[in-house]
């Protein structure tokens, strides 16, 4: 095996109720359906096209890199409100890879057999839910959105048993790491006090050293994730991402969009869009995203009590005063990338009516969320119900003289739209399509053509039209499932 990793361990330094060693379980005849060579070559892996036959062997769990040190997390997390222990049940950290540059990168091995975590789960993965993450999340980061990558695929050569028979698979998934909101929840519950802070510790050096020497790390760090995941979250809402499953052990305390379960796109805006079809609440609509950001917060907040005083009842009051800065931290983020999508310089009084007027009459036209933004930014309108409505043209003579301020042209309004405004979206039916030609009759044109098309997705391509648009009947009670 020639290919080159540099995996380091250092998650393995961290109190030992944080993980169990654990090898990935072989499977019958791996072979690597996918491989981004691009995200290869940012981490300075080393694979020539001759070692794809054994990359498969390696990707797939049946063969260790050199020096790897395999364990699965142990992690715990509010899912739809309810706290449970968890784990990772069905993945494998294989080590963490030091690139060139010094940056450290998990690479976990997803769908890699059961675990110490599994609970009643067989630790397996479906071919189609693996190829899902990779396409939606390689979208997500090309959409400029924080996000794990998906560095492989490999089918197993084995079944999965979920509603009906299912193809296998293993997904390489490479993050900045894998710490969740739950993992700090499992330190409360678990670890002993000084163990708790060398987690604090851990990821402060890993992945917020600016904190390091802070009187109060844990506070620091507190306030650190609520600006992360305020940023993530204001950029979920910008390009339409619904991520269905925001429980507190899906969300990374490094701030990147990570667990691609559910997820899907909005078409018409409308806030109270759901998809997922376990989510029959609507508890992680849309719109309630950055509410539930809030409250998923709040509980990495109990979780550092210990950490922030220990005089609890100053604990409380220090944590409630911070998290109470949540809804406007992500309001100024959330309304500066809205202006940005408008392509409105500087901040006037006026911004955020302007934003959920043409908000409101969207979800009242049912209009299309991503074209009526790239419409604004074209200059270009189809005929369409919404551009001929009134509320609309008045909306729209206020917003030329607000975007026109300040001595700004249309043109040069457009063109910082037009950074902002993605043309592609992964859309549900192509996403459908592309997912079916792949599982169903082993085509994978579909796949890596709508690859392709997110690789740029603000850039106009006159071949990618198909792409462009929902699909003509709708979404037509659409849904995704977790029966992954
Ligand atoms: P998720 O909803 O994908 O974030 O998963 C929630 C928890 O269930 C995590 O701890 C997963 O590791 C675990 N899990 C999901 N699917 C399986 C499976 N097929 N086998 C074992 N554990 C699983
Ligand atoms: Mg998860």
């Amino acid at each position: 095996m020639n290919m080159k990793w540099n995996l380091q361990h250092s998650y393995s330094s961290l109190p030992n109720k944080l993980f169990s060693f654990q090898s990935p379980i072989p499977v019958k005849s791996p072979k690597l359906v996918l491989f981004n060579h691009e995200l290869a070559q940012s981490i300075d892996l080393e694979v020539s096209d001759n070692e794809l036959d054994k990359l498969s062997q390696v990707l797939g769990g049946n063969v260790l890199p050199e020096n790897s040190k395999p364990l699965a997390q142990a992690y715990a997390g509010h899912q739809f409100g309810n706290f449970t222990i968890l784990g990772d049940g069905r993945a494998i950290l294989i080590g963490e890879q030091l690139t060139n540059s010094q940056k450290l990168f998990d690479i976990q091995l997803k769908g890699s057999g059961r675990t110490p975590y599994s609970r009643g789960g067989d630790g397996r993965a479906t071919l189609k839910s693996m190829l899902r993450e990779y396409l939606i999340s390689e979208a997500m980061y090309h959409l400029g959105i924080s996000s794990s990558r998906s560095l492989a695929v490999v089918a197993s050569g084995e079944t999965v048993q979920r509603e009906w028979e299912n193809d296998g698979a293993i997904l390489t998934r490479v993050a900045k790491s894998h710490i969740r909101v739950g993992t700090f929840e499992f330190a409360y519950q678990y670890l002993s006090l000084e163990e708790q802070k060398e987690l604090t510790v851990y990821v402060i050096k890993r992945h917020y050293p600016e904190l390091e020497g802070s009187k109060n790390p844990a506070l620091e760090l507190l306030k650190k994730v609520m600006e992360k995941q305020a940023e993530l979250i204001s950029d979920w809402m910008r390009v339409g991402f619904i991520h269905g499953v925001m429980n507190t052990d899906n969300v990374s305390i490094a701030g990147e969009t990570i667990d691609y379960g559910p997820c899907a796109f909005m078409n018409v805006y409308d806030p109270g869009t759901v998809f997922s079809s376990i989510d029959t609440a609507g508890r992680y609509a849309f719109g309630n995203q950055p509410k539930i950001t809030h409250w998923n917060l709040s509980r990495l907040a109990i979780a550092l009590l210990p950490q922030i005083d220990e005089d609890q009842d100053k604990a409380v009051k220090t944590a409630q005063e911070t998290l109470n800065q949540f809804p406007d931290i992500y309001e100024s983020k959330y309304l500066q990338l809205m202006r940005n999508k408008l392509g409105l310089i500087g901040e006037e009084p006026q911004d955020k009516a302007l934003v959920e007027d043409l908000l409101n009459i969207m979800n009242q036209m049912k209009a299309d969320y991503t074209n009526t933004f790239a419409s604004l930014t074209s200059g270009e309108f189809s005929e369409n119900e919404l551009f001929e409505n009134d509320r609309f043209q008045d909306w729209y003579l206020n917003w030329i003289q607000r975007a026109t301020k300040n001595g700004q042209t249309l043109e040069a309004a457009q063109k910082t739209m037009a950074l902002h405004n993605p043309i592609y979206i992964p859309r549900n039916h192509k996403v459908e399509e592309a997912l079916f030609q792949a599982t169903e009759n082993n085509d994978y044109s579909i796949f890596h053509e709508m690859l392709k098309v997110m690789k740029t997705p603000y850039q106009f391509n006159e071949n990618f039209t198909a792409y462009q648009f929902p699909a003509l009947e709708g979404d037509n009670g659409y849904q995704t499932f977790c029966g992954t």
